[in-house]
């Protein structure tokens, strides 16, 4: 997956301001955020969307809810609130072919 940037930055090819890190995940802030915060969760393992996760890809993503969390309380949103997002291909405007789950926070959201 030479060509992901999102598995340059999960490695520390391209460095970025972790959030949160662990053996499988990392938080970072987005380069282009739409909210006061706006983080990207992302597996270190490449899964490039939802429709691409198997057996060993569900495995990867277990405990993202907890990773979440963890990055919410870390930044200050947790109590505040937050909306959890994933896009997946073409219709929902997915851009990077790396699963990603984004935390948007900071200000009220607009009403789904
Ligand atoms: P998607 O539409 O695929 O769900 O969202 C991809 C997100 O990744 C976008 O919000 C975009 O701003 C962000 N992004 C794209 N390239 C980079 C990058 O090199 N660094 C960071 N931090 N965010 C990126
Ligand atoms: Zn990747």
């Amino acid at each position: 997956m030479t060509d992901c940037i999102f598995c340059k930055i999960a490695s520390g090819v391209i460095p970025a301001k972790m959030v949160y890190e662990d053996d499988r995940f990392v938080v970072f802030p987005d380069i282009s955020p739409l909210y006061r915060t706006h983080l990207l969760i992302v597996p270190k393992r490449h899964i490039a969307s939802v429709n691409d996760v198997d057996g060993a890809g569900n495995d990867a993503l277990a405990g993202i809810f907890a990773v979440a969390k963890a990055a919410a309380d870390k930044v200050g949103v947790a109590e505040g609130g937050y909306r959890l997002t994933v896009n997946t291909g073409l219709h929902a405007g997915q851009v990077v072919m790396h699963f990603h789950m984004h935390l948007l926070a900071g200000e009220p959201l607009r009403a789904l």
